[in-house]
């Protein structure tokens, strides 16, 4: 954690409520959250990802205990009123002490990132566990954002459009730069806009821009061609908890976008608004996806929009809900996700744009709004 840490309980009494009431509306008898996301979003506290073992063990009904190794544990701060902390010392056995903690619960949900090891170990120590995944538990909780999360990704999206703009405005030089020289500039400015850390930051020129999630390299970025520009960080709200950003901008490193290269990216424009249109309480998901991809469909280039329309942005770069077809899902007010159609012409170009927003009482509420044409900049 870094920054100011404002005191308890802020939002985290009430997510254990939550969670408990959810464990017993589904009939799991303890959480077990390690290393991943679930944890901060519930405590604040991001365990270190090492082979030392960190674990919360919330059963349903009693008290909730951090297992910690003991040099980790002056890292946390204990909440007497949310979990006490049971730190272990080199000599002693966590899994042991999980499993004693549990106390002869058997149906419990492990959090989606643990580290096999934990999850064999504990698993042996534990006969007659029968394990779900914490998604089951914690990914309905963790989609419907409270105010604090829309805030926290309003901010951390804010900080994205600002370097969107600065590229746009061609305070990033492209022409003559490398891709990865160009993609470390980006991570460098979302570090100075406010986060904490830098996720990705795609940089794809050219015919490389056909490629959805390219890694940039040493290809340099010439003039007259297409960049594709798709990035994100992390960044603490006033708990230390991190929410992510992520946004897709493309420009052309010239001052005429040639005719064939300005309508497919008219297309794509089009898809985008008619999904952000789409989106509203209790429609699903795929209908979000679909609205977009008829556009694109319409137009010719269906079989070139190879990815969902989005996806959900919380503690997690990705999570749930996502855009895609087969997802009945509803849209519910307090869902925040992408929108971010594209089309990618294999050897030529490709194109994709990028908005997080949320779902609010009528509608869509994008967190960024950097212009979405296809800038000209010469830089
Ligand atoms: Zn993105
Ligand atoms: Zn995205
Ligand atoms: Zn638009």
């Amino acid at each position: 954690m870094t920054g100011p840490v404002e005191p308890y309980p802020g939002p985290f009494e009430r997510r254990f409520d939550a969670v408990r009431h959810r464990l017993g509306n589904t009939g799991v008898e303890a959480l077990l959250l390690s290393v991943g996301p679930d944890l901060p979003w519930l405590t604040g506290y991001e365990a270190m990802p090492l082979e030392r073992l960190t674990m919360m063990v919330l059963p349903a009904d009693g008290p909730a205990t951090l297992v910690v190794p003991a040099l980790e544990a002056p890292r946390v701060v204990e909440r007497p009123n949310l979990f006490s902390l049971r730190p272990w010392s080199e000599t002693e056995d966590p899994i042991r002490i999980v499993a004693g903690l549990l106390g002869g619960a058997q149906r419990c949900a492990m959090g989606d990132t643990t580290w096999a090891r934990f999850v064999v170990d504990l698993l042996a120590a534990g006969p007659g566990l029968a394990l779900s995944r914490s998604v089951s538990v914690m990914g309905p909780l963790r989609a419907v954002k409270d105010t604090h999360e829309i805030d926290a990704l309003s901010a951390a999206g804010s900080a994205a459009d600002r370097v969107a703009r600065q590229l746009q405005a061609g305070d990033v030089p492209l022409i003559g730069r490398t891709e990865a020289e160009v993609s470390a500039e980006i991570g460098r400015r979302l570090l100075a806009e406010g986060h904490q850390r830098v996720n990705f930051a795609i940089v794809a020129a050219g015919e490389n821009a056909a490629s959805p999630h390219h890694e940039p390299g040493a290809r340099v970025i010439r003039a007259d061609e297409v960049v594709l520009c798709d990035f994100g960080g992390t960044m603490h709200d006033r708990w230390g908890v991190g929410y992510c950003s992520d946004i897709t901008r493309c420009v052309w490193t010239g001052d005429d976008v040639p005719g064939d290269v300005a309508a497919v990216y008219e297309v794509l424009h089009q898809a985008h608004g008619a999904s952000c249109a789409a989106v509203a309480a209790g429609v699903s998901c795929e209908s979000v996806d679909s609205a977009g991809r008829e556009v694109i469909a319409a137009a010719g280039y269906g079989q070139y929009f190879v990815h969902r329309t989005g996806h959900g942005i919380g503690v997690e770069a990705h999570e749930d809900p996502y855009m895609v077809a087969g997802n009945a899902e509803l849209v519910e007010v307090g869902h925040a996700f992408s929108i971010e159609p594209g089309i990618y012409l294999p050897g030529r170009f490709g194109f994709r744009l990028e908005d997080c927003g949320s779902v609010v009482s009528d509608g869509w509420q994008p967190f960024t709004d950097a212009d979405h044409a296809l800038t000209s900049v010469i830089a």
